[in-house]
């Protein structure tokens, strides 16, 4: 690995700390700040940050003390401070917001599952993280140390995915799965490897960024058992790249864990298009893929964090063209109500008529395309794709048909989950739920 800039920070108090105990990921775990009084040793408080610290009934706060590091303590605007540090901005709410904004619950076929598109899950294996971020989409669920991990409902969890064929991907997430013990992150990986129509599992962490001392030897040779694996980590800011991180994402990729970030669009902490350039070429220098830029979800305790979605749109227009196309992640609007991710993107298509398409580029330079003349397109009815049938890996064309199979089959209870008609559905503002829009699908609009 090319020598990198990333530094490597220990707050005044840790000083003193023996080496062994601040690589210690269960030292890390167990000496986290959660007082007014414990973050008085490390920051100058604010008045505000004062009075949401001493709220009852806050969202769990909990910062390790290597994170905790990475602020400057004499600046009541840093970035990493903001994300974990509550104020009382945090205990005012907003019209709009909603305790399960993503109506994941509505999209549960069994607790802890969500189920919402047709081929991937959601499992929630744990409500505990390593820190708590003030904009937890979760926070309705998540930092309950008396609901943990529950034996009972995760052995419903795999009975449901082993009747349900259709699911290839499966994402672990929380809370964060890395907090587990890591014999009980074991038994999960390989139940699930277990089940044979299972073809990925992805892991959704922080634990690199909060606690890269987690990812250790022992945890990069456990998970390298259960390829393939994928894992999404989540930095937002620049000041979140360290030696330590650099190291973790290094080893991960050694154990071929192909890495992406999940970002949140969060105002006063990354809603710039010159932080987000260096965050997103800092991510790919650490071997890191920006996936996805989140905008911030109606999450009660987070209105202070939202930002206008032309913000979004703005920083992807600055990066795309700009920087490394790697470098480029896709701005995602989760939609309110349980619609999944809608992603969105600047306007490059200016008109489009039958044969001409007027297109901008990243500097606004206008361009004409001209379409094809004449397309003759592959045949559906030849195609063992299109007649969905299963197609094996290597296979390919009518060689490849199995008689009458089909290519998803429907577990109990899918129709009553997805069953909103078919074609585009929009949102209505009265109740929340979809309604066909009747574009494509011939159905008539009813608003
Ligand atoms: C985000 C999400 C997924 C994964 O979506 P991808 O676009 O495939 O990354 C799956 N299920 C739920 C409920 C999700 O919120």
């Amino acid at each position: 690995m090319a020598n990198l800039p990333f530094p490597s920070k220990r707050a005044p108090i840790y000083q003193d700390i023996p080496d062994e105990k601040w690589n210690s990921w269960r030292w890390q775990l167990s000496n986290r700040l959660n007082s007014a009084e414990d973050f008085e040793k490390v920051l100058n408080l604010t008045d505000s940050e004062r009075r949401a610290l001493n709220t009852q009934n806050l969202f769990r706060v909990d910062i390790t003390p290597y994170y905790a590091s990475l602020m400057d303590p004499n600046d009541t605007e840093d970035p990493i401070r903001k994300q974990v540090v509550p104020r009382d901005d945090e205990i005012t709410p907003f019209t709009g917001m909603m305790e399960d904004s993503l109506a994941e619950d509505r999209h549960s076929p069994v607790p802890g599952l969500v189920h919402r598109y047709p081929d991937r899950v959601l499992m929630l294996v744990t409500t505990q993280c390593a820190s708590y971020c003030r904009y937890c989409t979760r926070s309705r669920i998540v930092g309950d140390p008396t609901a943990t991990f529950s034996r009972s409902e995760f052995e419903m969890q795999i009975d449901y995915l082993k009747r349900t064929p259709q699911v290839r991907d499966v994402l672990l997430s929380g809370g964060d799965p890395l907090v587990l013990a890591p014999k009980l992150l074991e038994e999960l990986l390989s139940r699930l490897r277990e089940i044979p129509h299972i073809e990925i599992i992805r892991i959704g962490s922080r634990v690199p960024v909060f606690m890269p001392q987690r990812v250790d030897d022992e945890l990069c040779n456990m998970l390298q058992k259960y390829h393939p694996l994928w894992m999404n980590i989540h930095v937002n800011h620049p000041n979140e790249i360290s030696a330590e991180l650099a190291q973790a994402t290094d080893r991960l990729t050694r154990a071929g864990i192909p890495l992406g970030n999940q970002a949140v669009l969060l105002a006063g902490v990354n809603d710039c298009v010159h932080i987000q350039r260096r965050l997103v070429q800092d991510l790919v220098r650490i071997r890191v893929r920006p996936y996805y830029l989140y905008q911030c979800d109606l999450v009660e305790g987070a209105g202070h964090f939202r930002t206008p979605v032309a913000k979004g749109i703005e920083i992807i227009e600055g990066l795309r063209g700009h920087t490394s196309g790697y470098a480029v992640p896709t701005y995602v609007v989760d939609a309110p109500g349980g619609g999944g991710k809608i992603p969105l993107m600047p306007n490059y298509q200016v008109t489009m008529s039958d044969h001409k398409i007027v297109l901008r580029n990243y500097e606004g330079y206008i361009t004409t395309y001209e379409e094809p003349i004449e397309y003759r397109p592959h045949d559906p009815k030849t195609c063992a794709y299109c007649q969905n049938k299963r197609v094996e890996p290597g296979q390919s064309g009518l060689s490849g048909l199995l008689d009458g199979e089909e290519m998803f089959i429907k577990p109990e209870g899918f129709d009553q989950l997805h069953n909103r008609g078919g074609g585009a559905h929009r949102l209505r503002a009265d109740d929340a739920k979809w309604k066909p829009l009747g574009i494509g699908s011939g159905s008539k609009d009813e608003a």
